[in-house]
């Protein structure tokens, strides 16, 4: 069940395109049950990996938020990487905050930022709310931590975790989705939300209506969707911010289960068998990787035989490869019988590759 929504765009560059933004962010809620939990996001600090990018107004924006939370009655969000922006932002009265994916991966700012939210947290722990992306890299414990961290100082029922995919190989997005990392988070922390951010994990519009389904069939909790008044007019992240009517036509989909009752968390969402199906395709997909940087090795090795005069097949290296994955086998308990015909089948494609 959808019961969280984090809409707006990647960075407040102006009180007009909040404004502008929070209108659209504004309607979309109005036509939703009223248990969805809206909140407008925007980032005052943008953490840039290279310099020179847009990095955010800053301090400046944070007024201009608290003034949609007034202004349009919707709770707002903002980014926060270190103590001092963690303090500044609640000082000026906002009460969602997110760790970015560089933060999370750093456990010295996660900590300074939850000793920082600790103090907010004594005089008013029901407002708070934070989120925390997944870290860049592929790391289950990080991204397990930093949750922990913050559920110390505003208690587990204030946190969220937010999917977006990993620094990585992708034939198509911008990071690699890793779902297996995120149904692992789940299985283990069952009462955390589980929201995806399709714009950061695909950096391309044309892919989040896929990402959102996706998200749908495997009982995500919610999403974060970046959207701006003008796209092509971003100061960030160009391409992958909705316009107000794809936003529209994204949340409009007849088959999203938005929430309409008190439903907590869903503590199925990863052991469903769309979720181990997603995981399976994952890894073979790894697995297929490998099979063709293996046959590819042997086609140089083949290469390499020729230019030497060596014969294709060297029985004393197959008897040992034999020997060392049997050994593996048996100790893992994977059967010698699908141990021997997979590792036949990979020779086969080597000889194929050397004659
Ligand atoms: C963002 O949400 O704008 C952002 C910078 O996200 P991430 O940490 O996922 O890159
Ligand atoms: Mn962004």
């Amino acid at each position: 069940m959808l019961r969280y929504l984090i809409l707006g765009p990647c960075a407040a560059e102006s009180q007009s395109v909040l404004r502008e933004a929070a209108q659209t962010v504004k309607n979309q809620a109005l036509s939703l049950p009223k248990e969805v939990q809206v909140i407008f996001r925007a980032g005052a600090w943008k953490p840039r990996t290279k310099p020179g990018c847009f990095e955010g107004v800053g301090r400046e924006a944070l007024s201009w938020l608290t003034e949609i939370q007034a202004g349009y009655g919707l709770r707002v969000a903002t980014e926060v990487a270190t103590a001092e922006q963690t303090a500044e932002a609640l000082d000026a009265g906002i009460c969602v905050l997110w760790l970015g994916a560089r933060t999370t991966t750093n456990p010295f700012l996660v900590r300074d930022i939850a000793e920082t939210i600790s103090s907010a947290a004594t005089t008013r722990p029901q407002d708070l709310l934070v989120l925390v992306k997944n870290p860049v890299s592929v790391d289950l414990a990080l991204w397990e931590g930093a949750i922990q961290r913050l559920a110390e100082v505003v208690g587990r029922a204030n946190v969220v975790a937010v999917h977006r995919g990993f620094t990585g190989e992708s034939a198509v997005m911008r990071n690699k989705p890793g779902w297996s990392v995120a149904l692992q988070l789940h299985r283990r922390m069952p009462d955390i939300p589980l929201l995806l951010d399709p714009s950061h994990m695909a950096g391309d519009v044309r892919l989040v209506p896929s990402l959102v389904r996706k998200a749908v069939e495997l009982n995500y909790d919610g999403l974060m969707l970046e959207m701006h008044p003008r796209p092509q007019e971003a100061l960030s992240d160009v391409g992958q911010q909705l316009s107000p009517e794809e936003l529209r036509e994204v949340l409009s989909d007849r088959c999203l289960p938005f929430c309409s009752g008190s439903e907590g968390a869903d503590k199925d969402a990863g052991t469903s068998l769309a979720a181990y199906r997603a995981e399976i395709d994952e890894l073979d997909d790894e697995l297929w990787q490998l099979v063709l940087r293996r046959a590819e090795l042997s086609s140089a090795i083949g290469a390499y035989k020729r230019a030497h005069s060596m014969p294709v097949l060297q029985p004393d290296r197959w008897q040992q490869l034999v020997t060392r994955r049997l050994a593996w086998a048996e100790e893992n308990g994977l059967s010698e019988e699908t141990t021997m015909r997979i590792l036949d089948a990979l020779h086969e494609e080597s000889r194929r590759r050397q004659k």
